[in-house]
């Protein structure tokens, strides 16, 4: 369903409409187009302490405008304040920021270049995990990080994206792929994102098709988020089999066939769903994207017992008991990415949702809890968090509480299917296995549970 408000706050007549009344003006977000090659298509600004200068190493193939500003300028060419041109994307590593008055230089390296952001623009800041920390001031202060980095992200405007990335001792290695896709419009609609990376023994090696080789499944792919995961794990070099229920048939065979992927008819909830799908899988798979997923809303005085066994059914227990199986026959193989589809519901509650807030809620402690046991296997397992996506199940929504999910965000509006395709084509890459047990939204910094 398209966002009519959108169109009409950006056309000519609405923006000064929008503005003289004062309401919500949100912009249309850039997104990652075909055949593009660099991630940062402008200028980029790399500033503050020493991660930094690993950056530095690999800025020039995500960009060819690289930029330093600060007290210890890295490479030749420095940003002066009202004087170098406007930024595209920016690193400030504030892993050096130990004590509560270094902190200021977050005010100090930020407020100069708040006016001088380009549209849709991508700011990234490092730091390193408080609790790997064994200075409380330290870890004090490194905490505070997430609290300036999740405001500065609600103060930007025009598209413009925050995230804070803890890099542990060892990971630096991992930061050229994350930061190839936070300072892209890959990650169009995530923002005030807290993530860590850890080490991790894998490595993209072409970076224009850095799922080659890669066998992906894709449940519910059939339509929405699920044939756009399909489509990005394509375009990214994945051999892709898409599964869904077989009333979905000629619509899957299709996109498969488009795809030059296979398809599944299965319901993942039949008795025999996971022999069934050992059996279509003989050459086993590297990624497994459980997307798959039902709403059956009702307040819980009013719920049926049908409603909450399908969506706990569909939503929790399937994923479980095919990853098990899908584990203990060895068709997942080692270094294999496991994603599953979790919802902001299920990290904020959402009212007539106690069904789908737990099923989402327990896929997120699911990815947590198996995260440590398959590290062995250099298996990881994340979960994905949409807020309000433009799909079919939220055309469903009545109009009221579909405005104010889309509005209630940082950036003002929906996300696409392609933004969640995005952040689940990153996390199955073979250097993601640095990300393991967490939850990534893609949600525009939805005020659901922020
Ligand atoms: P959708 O309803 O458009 O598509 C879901 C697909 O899953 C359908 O093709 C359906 O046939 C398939 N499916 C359902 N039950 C199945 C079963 N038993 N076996 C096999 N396939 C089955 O949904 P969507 O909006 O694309 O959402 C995809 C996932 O993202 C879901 O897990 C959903 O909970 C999650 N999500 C969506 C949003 C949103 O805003 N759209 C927000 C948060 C989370």
């Amino acid at each position: 369903m398209s966002d009519r408000y959108i169109d009409f706050a950006n056309s000519f007549l609405g923006q000064r409409l929008v503005s003289a009344v004062g309401l919500a003006s949100p912009v249309r977000l850039e997104r990652w187009q075909a055949g593009r090659l660099r991630p940062v298509e402008g200028p980029l600004l790399l500033g503050g302490g020493p991660l930094v200068g690993q950056v530095n190493h690999f800025a020039s193939k995500l960009t060819d405008a690289v930029f330093s500003y600060g007290p210890e300028p890295l490479v030749a060419t420095l940003w002066i304040p009202g004087q170098g041109p406007t930024l595209k994307a920016v690193v400030f590593d504030a892993s050096h920021l130990l004590h509560t008055d270094q902190l200021k230089q977050l005010r100090e390296f930020f407020q100069p270049l708040l006016r001088n952001l380009q549209h849709s623009a991508h700011l990234v800041i490092l730091g390193r995990a408080p609790e790997t920390l064994s200075d409380p001031f330290a870890a004090s202060a490194q905490r505070a990080l997430e609290g300036f980095s999740r405001s500065l992200a609600k103060e930007l405007r025009n598209g413009s994206t925050l995230q804070l990335l803890y890099v542990a001792e060892g990971a630096e290695d991992q930061l050229e792929g994350a930061l190839r896709f936070f300072l892209s419009p890959k990650s169009a609609f995530i923002s005030g994102q807290v993530l860590r990376l850890t080490p991790c023994a894998t490595h993209v090696t072409d970076w224009t098709r850095p799922l080659a080789g890669r066998k992906a499944l894709v449940t519910g792919a059939a339509r929405g988020i699920g044939a756009a995961i399909a489509e990005t794990l394509a375009r990214d070099g994945a051999e892709v089999t898409l599964l869904d229920v077989p009333q979905t048939k000629n619509d899957l065979e299709a996109l498969a066939a488009r795809l030059g992927g296979r398809s599944i008819t299965l319901d993942i909830c039949a008795q025999d769903a996971a022999p069934q799908l050992i059996e279509q899988l003989p050459d086993g798979v590297d990624i497994v994207v459980h997307n798959a997923g039902i709403t059956r809303d009702k307040t819980l005085a009013n719920m049926t017992p049908e409603f909450w066994d399908a969506v706990l059914a569909v939503n929790l227990n399937a994923p479980q008991v095919l990853t098990k199986a899908l584990l203990d026959s060895g068709t997942l193989h080692d270094d294999g990415r496991v994603i599953v589809l979790a919802s902001i519901s299920g990290i904020a509650g959402n009212r007539g949702q106690t069904n789908y807030a737990a099923s989402k809620a327990g896929l997120i402690g699911l990815a947590q809890a198996w995260a440590p046991l398959l590290s062995e296997r250099g298996i990881n397992i994340n979960a994905v968090a949409p807020g309000f996506i433009e799909t079919q199940m939220t055309a469903h929504i009545p109009f009221v509480l579909r405005e104010a999910g889309r509005r209630m965000s940082s950036l003002g509006q929906g996300g696409l299917a392609q933004d969640v395709a995005e952040a689940v084509a990153w996390l199955s890459q073979p250097g993601s296995g640095a990300i393991s047990g967490q939850a990534l939204r893609v949600c525009g910094q939805s005020l659901l549970g922020a």
